[in-house]
Parts: structure tokens; C-alpha cells; sequence
């Protein structure tokens, strides 16, 4: 799970004019603030390395457009996914992390210290970094869903559901992610279809039961998008069943079908593999500069779940600790 990013999609570096004068110097710079970020912030300010969070677009990540969160140890009655998020950064708080609002918007990683700017004017020199910027969601790619984002296209169920309550609406998708968005929205809506385009579903075997036992949602295998209708918003979609048109009438789409790393401001220094996440040394955090760590959804293409964010955060800044001696 990723978490979202804190980082912005900023390739111009600023001239030195834009900088403000003063330099910061941080022992320890943390981006991205979800699961990972925050566990390394644990981690890193009980080790007195007084770490610095930019908590990027979207503060908390990922998980804070999630509803339950039931597989998180430590809470036997489910947890949602913003209290524990608020629930991390208050721990990290307690220690002395110091969580900032701010976007990384370029990053010089040839040479120590490491020089990152933060919205564009802030320099901060850091003798390490860890990198937790998470993923971002995916879309389809079709021209329908990019004219329909913000008037009946979403990539978020909890953020955009309300919208939608007692209408019909189409989730695409077979991972955990649109099972839980569907189960999410048919609890909200009067009918939800799920549009997978396999002829199985590749969410748990808990999700899929949940999917199944919802009276109000439809399971349609083996269909595609071919586009979203409407005029002005979203009426409905078209989809290809095995050489069939079929269409539906829906007043939402929610695209439900992976994230994408977020590492694009980092690939100048760092190894990535062919999808963009960062590569790793196995079984740390280290990437292949010295003094730079990855964590979670960032650096795992595999596992993407909140406790393994967290496990990999607690790896780098103990990998930080070391390194700073
Ligand atoms: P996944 O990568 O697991 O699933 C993506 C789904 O979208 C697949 O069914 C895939 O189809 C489909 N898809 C991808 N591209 C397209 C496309 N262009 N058109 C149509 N369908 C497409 O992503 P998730 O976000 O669901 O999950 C990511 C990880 O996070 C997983 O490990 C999951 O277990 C975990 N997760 C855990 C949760 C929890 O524990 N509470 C909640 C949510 C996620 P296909 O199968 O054909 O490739």
C-alpha cells in the first residue's frame, strides 16, 4: 500500500535566485508519510538522529483513503485507516519527530550532504535520507476517464463515495483494492457493478467472499472498458465482453486497479527496477547510494501492505543509524 507520495512531479530544478538563503542541515530527512515514513520516524528519533518528515500530497498516504484496516496487528477490533495514521504520527511526535507539510520538489543525490528542496525555495542539506514516498493510483488510459476525473471519475472510493449515495456505480478492477472499494461503495450505493477483465478475481480469498455475499454488487468477468459516457458527467460505460458490446448505466466510475511507485524524482541517482520502484541491497533498505534508504511501497512491488510499509521503515532507519555512525 502505498502510500502516497511527498514529492512532487517537479523536474525544473529552481535556480539558486528562488532559494531562500538559509540552509537547513538535517541529520536524518524522511519523505512520504505513510506507514513506512512514520515508523522510520519512530525509529530514527529515539535514536536521537532528531529526524526531519515532509509529509508530501498527500499527508498519511495511501491509508488515509482506505475505511477498515482489520489486518494491522495491534488493533483486535479493525482500525480505520486515518486514525491509524494519526495514531503513527503522534507516536512519532511523542519522540521529537518533526513532521512538516511540504513537497520534495528536487533532489541532488551525487554528493553528500544530500541537497533536497522543499516547495521549491527551502534547501535542506541531510547526511541521509530515506525515501518513502509510496505509490499513486493508476488509471485505464482512456481519453472518457480523463475528461470525467473530478465530474464522476474517481480513484478513491472513501474520498468520493458520499457523492454517490443511493446511485449506481461501476469499480474496475480484481485486486483487494476494488474488492474493498465495492463492498465500500455497495454499503453507500443502490447497485455497484465490479468490472474485471479475467474470469477470476485476484483479491484474497476474504475479500472474495466479501464481494460475493453483497447482494447489491454485481461481479462482471471478462469485461473491459471501452469508455465512459456522459455529457457533462458520467452516465454510463461501455465495455467489451469477449467481442460484446455491453453497456451500463452508472452515475460513477471508480478505477480501482493498482498504484504506480513514486520515484520519479529520485531516477537520476537511484537504480529502479523496470516499473520504477527502487531497487534495494536484499534485506536492507540500502539503495546503491551510500546514505540513501528506501521504504515502503517505493521499494516493494511484492507485498504493498501497511505492516510490511511500517517493517521496511523501522529497516532504514536503522540502516541510517548505522550509517551515520
Ligand atoms: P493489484 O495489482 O493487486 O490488482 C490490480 C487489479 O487491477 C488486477 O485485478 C488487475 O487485473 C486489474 N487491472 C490492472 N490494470 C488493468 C487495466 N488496465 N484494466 C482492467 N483491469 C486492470 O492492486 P491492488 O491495488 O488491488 O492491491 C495492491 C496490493 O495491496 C496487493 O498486494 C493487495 O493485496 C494489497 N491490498 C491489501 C489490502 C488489505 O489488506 N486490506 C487492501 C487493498 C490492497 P489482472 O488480475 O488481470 O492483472
Amino acid at each position: 500500500m502505498a502510500l502516497f507520495a511527498a514529492m512532487g512531479n517537479l523536474d525544473e530544478k529552481p535556480s539558486k535566485t528562488e532559494l531562500s538563503k538559509d540552509i537547513e542541515k538535517i541529520k536524518c530527512l524522511i519523505i512520504g508519510s505513510g506507514p513506512a515514513g512514520y515508523t522510520a520516524a519512530i525509529y530514527a528519533s529515539r535514536a536521537n538522529l532528531n529526524p526531519v518528515m515532509y509529509q508530501g500530497l498527500e499527508p498519511g498516504g495511501q491509508l488515509t483513503t482506505t475505511t477498515e484496516v482489520d489486518n494491522f496487528p495491534g488493533y483486535p477490533q479493525g482500525v480505520t485507516g486515518p486514525v491509524l495514521m494519526e495514531d503513527l504520527k503522534n507516536q512519532a511526535e511523542r519522540f521529537g519527530a518533526d513532521s512538516r507539510w511540504g513537497i520534495a520538489s528536487s533532489v541532488d543525490l551525487s554528493k553528500r550532504p544530500f541537497r533536497v528542496i522543499i516547495d521549491e525555495k527551502h534547501q535542506i542539506d541531510a547526511d541521509s535520507l530515506i525515501i518513502a514516498t509510496g505509490a499513486t493510483a493508476k488509471y485505464l488510459g482512456l481519453e472518457s476517464e480523463e475528461k470525467f476525473k473530478g465530474s464522476g471519475v474517481s480513484a478513491c472510493a472513501t474520498c468520493d463515495g458520499f457523492f454517490y449515495k443511493g446511485l449506481d456505480v461501476a469499480v474496475v478492477g480484481g485486486g483487494d483494492t476494488a474488492a474493498e472499494e465495492a463492498t465500500y461503495l455497495a454499503g453507500l450505493c443502490n447497485k455497484v457493478y465490479l468490472i474485471i477483465r479475467k474470469d477470476y478475481m485476484r483479491a484474497s480469498k476474504a475479500m472474495i467472499e466479501k464481494v460475493e455475499k453483497t447482494k447489491n454488487l454485481e461481479v462482471l468477468y471478462e469485461h473491459t472498458t471501452e469508455e465512459i459516457t456522459g455529457t457533462n458527467v458520467v452516465t454510463g460505460v461501455t465495455l467489451d465482453n469477449k467481442g460484446k458490446e455491453v453497456k451500463i448505466n452508472v452515475d460513477g466510475f471508480f478505477v480501482a486497479i493498482g498504484h504506480s511507485p513514486q520515484s520519479q524524482l529520485f531516477t537520476d541517482y537511484l537504480d529502479t527496477d523496470e516499473e520504477g520502484y527502487i531497487n534495494t541491497i536484499a534485506g536492507t533498505s540500502k539503495t546503491n547510494v551510500d546514505g540513501v534508504f528506501a521504504c515502503g511501497d517505493i521499494m516493494d512491488s511484492t507485498y504493498k501492505q501497511a505492516i510490511t510499509a511500517a517493517g521496511s521503515g523501522c529497516k532504514a532507519a536503522l540502516d541510517a543509524e548505522k550509517f551515520l555512525g
